[in-house]
């Protein structure tokens, strides 16, 4: 079972009282871009088995958007932050890599 802290109300719930939201921290391309980075945006998503960072809303709570870093293996969440950041915490990416140490990076 998944579980996940809202960052913005403090509720620890289960799974179902969010809605998971895609792949967090992606980059955006609108008019004026090259089709290739347009359809990147678009199309390409990382699907990794491990460490992943996404976005979820708390939709049968407090209806905010944030941001997750969870392990898509075993369902650990190594942490919750706001959805107002453009990269994870650096205090978020020791934990993952103190537990992690195989891990290669979010970028
Ligand atoms: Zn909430």
């Amino acid at each position: 079972m998944l579980s996940l802290t809202c960052p913005c109300c403090g509720i620890t719930a289960e799974e179902t009282e969010f809605a998971p939201g895609g792949e967090a921290h992606l980059k955006r391309f609108g008019p004026g871009s090259s089709d290739e980075a347009f359809e990147g945006y678009l199309f390409a998503r990382k699907n990794p088995k491990g460490v992943h960072f996404e976005r979820w809303r708390h939709a049968y709570g407090c209806g905010k958007w944030f941001l997750a870093a969870r392990c898509t293996a075993t369902l650990e969440v190594f942490g919750t932050y706001p959805a107002q950041t453009t990269q994870p915490p650096a205090e978020l990416i020791a934990k993952i890599k103190a537990k992690r140490p195989e891990w290669e990076g979010w970028a």
